[in-house]
């Protein structure tokens, strides 16, 4: 017995086919199918740059594929969504026009437990920088001589729906997503330690960026990136959100010695940390 899944994009079209062990020496499939817990993957307006860090796993995708009863994933998908119950449902981008709302609103309705995957999702991501410039006005610079665009304010997708658990990151970290899908598959939400990024930088034994005057938001960032961007002689821009733990404030006040205010603000623009910065200093 054979499953075969069929994925897709602009550019690609690639046939994979997945050898389903069990089913050898059981003649139940539909059964078996029945067990396994319901899942789909939707994207809301994004540049589903975590959905494909999810592919980029390759067989460890595809192992995780064959637990579960994928229902929706428009890159590797050969059949319409039907519509069912769902155990889990991953959403990634934001809501920006009349079908992404319907469509959050619906996963929300039909799935026991919703999961941001990714920046976009949790915080805003790229797309919020519109938000602190121009607002709505930033699309005249875009589509100059075209009306009637879905235009709304970005705002994270826990301002229209309750998010049971949340994948951060731009894109997301992969081998986290396996890391705590197994929990999540069990309809428990896991705990992602709260430390910086600095804990996995240090161990790296990278030289600190701050320690040369280069601003760096890690120690106020949750870390599990694999500190990539300090590694790389990179400032980490905070991409992964605020740690619950983090002191804000005083970050704020060490990163201002090295940078002017506007640059500190474009800094936080960069993946919609800025309102979470604010709102954290207005509350401590
Ligand atoms: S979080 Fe980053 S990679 Fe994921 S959809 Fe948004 S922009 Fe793309
Ligand atoms: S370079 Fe950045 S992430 Fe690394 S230890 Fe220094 S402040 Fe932390
Ligand atoms: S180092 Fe910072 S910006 Fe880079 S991936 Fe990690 S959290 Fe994101």
């Amino acid at each position: 017995m054979k499953n075969q899944i069929t994925m897709k994009n602009k550019k690609a079209s690639i046939k994979v086919t997945i050898k389903n062990k069990k089913n050898k020496q059981s003649p139940q499939p539909t059964e078996e199918k029945k067990q396994k817990p319901k899942v789909a993957i939707i994207s809301l307006t994004s540049c589903e740059g975590c959905q494909f860090a999810l592919l980029d796993l390759g067989e460890k995708f595809l192992n995780f594929a064959e637990k579960i009863d994928m229902v929706d994933f428009r890159l590797i998908e050969d059949e319409e969504d039907t519509g069912e119950k769902l155990d889990l449902v991953f959403v990634e981008g934001n809501p920006v026009t009349k079908a992404n709302f319907k469509t959050l609103e619906d996963a929300r309705k039909r799935s026991k437990l919703l999961v941001a995957l990714g920046n976009c999702a949790a915080m805003g991501g790229i797309p919020e920088i519109k938000n602190y410039q121009e607002g709505s006005n930033t699309i005249k610079h875009v589509y100059k001589y075209i009306k009637g665009v879905n235009n709304p304010e970005i705002r994270e997708i826990d301002n229209f729906v309750k998010v049971d658990f949340t994948f951060p990151g731009c894109p997301i970290n992969a081998e986290e997503f396996l890391l705590y899908i197994p929990e999540l598959l069990k309809g428990k939400i896991p705990a992602i330690v709260d430390q910086p990024v600095c804990v996995e930088c240090r161990k790296k034994g990278n030289k600190c960026l701050l320690l040369e005057g280069i601003p760096c938001f890690g120690p106020m960032i949750l870390g599990g990136c694999d500190a990539v961007c300090p590694t790389a002689r990179m400032s980490c821009q905070g991409c992964r959100g605020l740690r619950p733990k983090g002191n804000v404030k005083a970050m704020q006040t060490a990163l201002k010695k090295m940078m002017t205010d506007e640059e500190f603000e474009n800094m936080t623009e960069i993946y919609g940390l800025r309102d979470d910065i604010e709102e954290k200093i207005k509350n401590s």
